[in-house]
């Protein structure tokens, strides 16, 4: 295997968003054509319920699909199809908004640890005003598997090692891998060249082609034609997420939790949210 690269490394950004949550961004706008088919990727973390506890009241979104993955902690989500499900620790909610959902994320403990990351992934242009749809997997539904090394994989989206993750979608064909590394361990995963990937490091360092991403820094993995993975090692203990998938190639434009392909749409996102047609 030839392996991927580290072309850039991201510092997380220090954030407050819904009514007052503490978060660290770690994908922001100014990567989205660089990762495309992402739009964003937030960590929160916290022992302080004051970090967390004003939630994410009833908030709209169009065009795109989210994926929270809830590490440690409980959050209750409701939208406007009646939907209701409770994510709790190392379950997963994968929401395909489509053509418009609201809703609300908020937490269901008063005190404790909360941890996670919500990722937002593109929609095709011809999917964006699909029906929603959304499905909550309790941890225990999320494929998992430990490697001669003593590597734990979590597969939530794509394919690892012969293992169907959780969820597998079209068009995108999003890989999402939740990886503890033991002491002294190295995992491979195979990568399609065109494929845009990066790496979240969540507890402690791990290296990649020899650099060193430390806790709460992405890395961007460079596309190489002659690269067909990526190889992700630990001197001692860590945790990360790599996240890979295929480009959409089309115009973005976002307004918030609104994401199209021109601004025509996005008026018309504003304008049907307002008028309730959501
Ligand atoms: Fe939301």
């Amino acid at each position: 295997m030839s392996a991927r690269t580290i072309e850039s490394i991201v510092a997380g950004q220090q954030v407050t968003d819904g009514a007052g949550v503490r978060i660290t961004r770690l994908l922001t706008q100014a990567q989205q054509r660089r990762l495309d088919p992402f739009l964003m990727l937030d960590n929160f973390r916290s022992d302080d319920p004051k970090d967390y506890i004003a939630g994410f009241p009833d908030h709209p979104h169009r065009g795109f699909e989210t994926v929270t993955y809830m590490i440690a902690g409980r959050m209750r989500h409701r939208d406007n199809a009646g939907h209701e499900g409770l994510l709790e620790n190392g379950g997963i909610q994968w929401m395909v908004a489509g053509r418009g959902i609201v809703h609300s994320e908020m937490p269901e403990q008063e005190d404790g640890a909360m941890e996670g990351f919500q990722l937002w992934l593109n929609l095709p242009a011809a999917n964006k005003m699909a029906d929603p749809w959304y499905r909550d997997f309790q941890s225990a539904d999320i494929p998992e598997y430990t490697t001669p090394d003593g590597v734990t994989v979590r597969v939530i989206a794509g394919e690892s090692q012969l293992r169907q993750g959780a969820v597998t979608r079209e068009v995108t064909e999003p890989l999402y891998l939740d990886i503890h590394l033991p002491a002294s361990s190295r995992f491979e995963q195979a990568l399609p060249p065109g494929h845009n990937a990066f790496v979240v490091v969540y507890r402690g360092e791990v290296a990649i082609a020899g650099r060193k991403l430390r806790e709460r820094q992405m890395a961007i993995l460079a596309n190489a034609t002659d690269a067909d993975g990526v190889i992700i090692e630990a001197s001692s203990g860590a945790k990360a997420i790599l996240v890979a998938g295929r480009p959409l190639n089309e115009p973005i434009a976002q307004h918030g939790p609104f994401v199209m392909n021109t601004q025509e749409q996005i008026v018309a996102a504003v304008r049907d949210y307002q008028a309730g047609r959501f």
